[in-house]
């Protein structure tokens, strides 16, 4: 392949395009409001928490798809009114489609990447949805027109293929053999660049071939997802298109490379970055994404005229395969995609900012022209000669064997290398459409089937892989599970799913299901044991998150809408089943608070995932729990006001009783990393695959994502209000320790005592009726610690500890540990002085509390700093109040 400069076109920049799509019903449910506005081709967004500040971007252009629309009959959506300002697929398609086209058709290589966080709308500008087809589709029925418009001039070869990049491992989406390890590898050759081995390459000649693949391979990704464990919005999808042409006229070939690119959600990498975690060093939870920014940072930089060393295209797979359509040849559009919402401002922003950068990158787009109609014209040139010499060899009659019998086999190779060039695209396609037509004859099939029997359909996180798998229980008793071998079974793979799982019975035209054995099926929220009869519509949950709709006969069926079944609408149910409901906004009348509705999805975000890592923990031995739990954050707070809440995840280790809290991005990354570990013992469990010397079981305890060494754990807090100190009144409470989840954890017994500065207790005579006589006076006090009661974290394990902290002290302040004791006696006291009592100290006392946090201890050795001592307390002596107690927990 030879590259030819083109003269016109020097530098090209990456064309930049914002889409914003309508509020979701998450968002619609929180009362969203939209922060996005467009003039022309410039957005404004705008910061929800302060109105002044407003951040405009200018990019190539800007779609405004959020309102203005409506649905036609056919469920297009169209602008409300002619020339509205609605983009709907169609624009989109006219400005950044159209010009692909003509690039590719020229001869230029073509990218076109969708970058945005996970449900902004990536898959819908790239893909679509139903009848509003998007990019890809769009392009490739253009493309056969022109094809077919061009039919006289020029002969066009097409070629498809569609990969996924997942935790950088390669999946051949159309390859119908089973999975290969470790993804198909990336290879790189002078001529071509990196290029993937192996990866099957479909010619095609039709629109409905192109789309039905498409159909193929995200049926692919839907199983791979489920058999990997893997979470969609990770991954990133990529279409090539090769596009061949061939001017028999002028005898040349231009071949050009359409890479679409369907980038994985850009959101994970910050919310797993934010947080320490002993493991976070080694993760990677999306490096080709990750890598992909650095690149189009190191662009920019060089567009800008910064020295720039060295850019990281071999840091990931992605970036290697995109390596010509990002500052090399290519002309390269990419589609930011926002969610209009005000909470998803920082997501946003930095969407936003990403494509600003982009859009500074130069690339150097050639022609690319093949000389393989000149290698026939050549081979046919020399094959001439080579005749003509043989003749004169004959005619010479000189006996020249050995030279005749070489050029004679040059002669045939030669033949046969010029019928391969012209051959091989025909068998090709002829192959292709064969197996195209045994596809389609499978559609048609299933469309059948569909019409004749009950079944279930797959519901998937992504919106755009549910509804790819449809598993028809037709009349009989029908096992469902990993058995492929027996006849009447249907086989899905999954966490969780075991040999036979359950069993479908269909007759006299009723459906029921029977969980087999130890097998987890819930039904409509609720898990069952029983046969239970199936009714149209009902949600199926098999193993630990393989989550099916229930489709019955068509006589049950009705026009009814099945979208609004949609992942969510699987999760809230389990979460309504454990008492955990959405308010009245499921009815739509009463808008819940926002802050309890992210908790809310925060919490049904998680179960699923939950379910996942207790089925790996149970697969792979680990001994380990996870639960969830809200986690009530004003029982930390020195006024007692009611504050957010908060998801954690507690793990227990199950035989050893040790617990430890995980945040939810500390417990997804972790997921993430369980998730490699799974994967690579179920490689090592399948016996061709076994790699020498290579055991999870032999994990290093430093690398296990299902551990932690044992830590300090929180166990809950009790308020001593400091109100009676104001008036210099002694207080000895009885304090209900409670745990975050409202559980009482212990009795706590303490006192505030007024004193001398000595430390002697004042007498009742130094009682003050008004506290405002303290002010520009000195207080002194003591906090005392007598005992702890009725320890429920000793009583369940009595190998463990417990220490009282004061939380929110510039520095914090821990009594020693006492161990295995239930009702262990502290005997602690700290004085407290502040040599000049102000208003807001005052103030302070007579509306706060001091917040004595409860610790459980796990093993000796990882005790608190023991910091609860005489000397650190005296330092308060100097402060003009007592510092030790800020009034908010930041
Ligand atoms: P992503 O691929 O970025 O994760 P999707 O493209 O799957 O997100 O979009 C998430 C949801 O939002 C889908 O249900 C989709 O139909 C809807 N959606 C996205 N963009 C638009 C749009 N421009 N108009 C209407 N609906 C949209
Ligand atoms: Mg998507």
């Amino acid at each position: 392949m030879r590259a030819k400069a083109s003269d016109m076109h020097g530098k090209d920049c990456v064309k930049v395009a914002v889409r914003v799509r309508p509020f979701n019903k998450r968002e619609r449910d929180a009362g969203s409001r939209c922060i996005i506005s467009m003039v022309s081709s410039s957005i404004i967004i705008q910061d929800p928490r302060d109105s002044q500040n407003r951040r405009s971007f200018c990019f190539d252009y800007a779609y405004w798809s959020h309102s203005g629309f409506t649905k036609d009959q056919g469920g297009l959506c169209v602008p409300e009114e002619p020339g509205g300002r609605y983009a709907d697929q169609d624009s989109v398609f006219q400005d950044l489609g159209e010009g692909i086209l003509e690039n590719a058709l020229q001869g230029y290589n073509a990218t076109l990447l969708a970058y945005g966080q996970t449900g902004s709308g990536k898959s819908y500008s790239m893909v679509g949805y139903g009848p509003n087809k998007g990019l890809v589709p769009k392009l490739c029925e253009r493309l056969f027109q022109a094809i077919r418009e061009n039919q006289d001039s020029r002969q066009c070869q097409v070629f498809f293929s569609m990969l996924e990049i997942y935790n950088e491992q390669v999946i051949d989406l159309l390859s119908r053999g089973s999975r290969t390890p470790g993804g198909l590898r990336v290879r790189e050759e002078q001529q071509r660049g990196f290029y993937v081995e192996g990866l099957r390459t479909v010619p095609c000649d039709s629109a409905p071939q192109v789309e039905q693949l498409m159909e193929q391979g995200t049926r692919t990704r839907t199983t791979a997802a489920t058999h990997m464990n893997a979470n969609s919005s990770r991954s990133h999808m990529l279409i090539i298109l090769q596009l061949k042409q061939i001017f028999s006229k002028e005898s040349i070939t231009k071949q050009s490379n359409i890479n679409l690119v369907d980038l994985a959600g850009s959101e994970r990498q910050r919310s797993s970055g934010s947080e320490a975690d002993r493991l976070k060093e080694g993760t990677a939870i999306n490096l080709s994404l990750t890598t992909l920014g650095n690149v189009i940072s190191a662009l920019a930089d060089v567009a800008v005229g910064k020295k720039v060393v060295h850019i990281p295209y071999r840091d990931s797979i992605l970036t290697k395969l995109l390596q010509s359509a990002l500052g090399g040849n290519s002309r390269t559009v990419m589609i930011a995609t926002l969610s209009p919402a005000d909470i998803c401002y920082e997501e946003s922003l930095s969407t936003l900012r990403y494509a600003e950068r982009a859009k500074r990158i130069q690339n150097r787009a050639v022609v690319n022209e093949s000389p393989t109609e000149r290698l026939v014209k050549e081979l046919k040139a020399e094959n001439a000669r080579l005749l003509q010499r043989l003749s004169r060899l004959g005619q010479e009659g000189r006996r020249a064997n050995d030279e005749t019998k070489e050029l004679r086999q040059l002669l045939t190779h030669n033949e046969l290398q010029i019928r391969a060039i012209q051959t091989l695209w025909e068998q090709h396609l002829q192959e292709a459409l064969k197996d195209w037509e045994q596809q389609y004859a499978n559609i048609t099939q299933e469309r059948r089937m569909m019409q004749m029997h009950p079944y279930i359909l797959n519901i998937n996180e992504d919106a755009q892989l549910s509804g790819v798998v449809k598993l028809f229980i037709q009349e009989g008793e029908w096992d469902i599970g990993l058995c492929d071998s027996s006849q009447r079974s249907i086989s899905i793979k999954g966490l969780g799913i075991q040999e036979r799982h359950a069993v479908f019975r269909n007759e006299e035209r009723r459906v029921t299901l029977t969980p087999l054995a130890e097998s987890k099926v819930i039904v409509n929220g609720h898990a069952v044991s029983q046969t239970t009869e199936l009714q149209h519509l009902d949600r199926l949950i098999l193993g630990s998150n393989c989550t099916y709709l229930f489709i019955g006969y068509p006589s049950e069926r009705g026009g009814d809408d099945w979208s609004r079944y949609d992942y969510d609408y699987f999760q809230s149910e389990l979460a309504a089943a454990e008492g955990i409901h959405l308010g009245g906004s499921s009815v739509g009348s009463i808008q819940a608070d926002p802050s309890l509705l992210a908790v809310f999805y925060d919490y049904i975000k998680l179960i699923p995932m939950v379910a996942e890592a207790n089925q790996m923990s149970q697969e792979l031995n680990k001994a380990v729990e996870f639960g969830l739990e809200i986690k009530n954050l004003a029982l930390s707070d020195p006024k007692g006001h009611d504050l957010e809440k908060e998801i954690v995840v507690r793990v227990t280790a199950i035989g050893r009783k040790q617990v430890w809290i995980w945040s939810k991005a500390k417990f997804v990354n972790r997921k993430f990393l369980m998730e490699e570990v799974y994967q690579q013992h179920q490689a090592e469990k399948s016996e061709e695959n076994r790699v020498e010397g290579l055991s999870t079981a032999a994990l290093p305890r430093d690398k296990d994502p299902f551990w932690d060494p044992v830590e300090p754990l929180l166990l809950g807090t009790a308020h001593l209000w400091l109100q009676s100190l104001a008036f210099r009144i002694s207080l000895e409470e009885q304090l209900e320790v409670m745990g975050s989840e409202g559980t009482e954890e212990a009795i706590l017994q303490a006192q505030l005592v007024p004193c001398t500065s000595t430390g002697l207790p004042l007498g009742e005579d130094d009682i003050l009726i008004d506290p405002s006589e303290l002010l520009g006076r000195r207080l002194d006090f003591q906090l005392v610690l007598d005992q702890c009661c009725g320890l429920r974290w000793i009583k369940e394990a009595r190998n463990r500890g417990v220490q009282i902290g004061l939380f929110d002290s510039s520095q914090p302040l821990y009594t020693p540990a006492v161990w295995h004791n239930v009702n262990p006696l502290l005997d602690h006291r700290v004085h407290f002085t502040s040599l000049h009592t102000s208003q807001r100290l005052l103030d302070y006392l007579q509306s706060s509390a001091v917040v004595l946090e409860l610790w459980g201890l796990q093993a000796f050795r990882f005790s608190r700093a023991q910091l609860f001592s005489e000397s650190s307390a005296a330092g308060l002596g100097e402060a003009e109040e007592c510092k030790r107690f800020t009034e908010k927990r930041k």
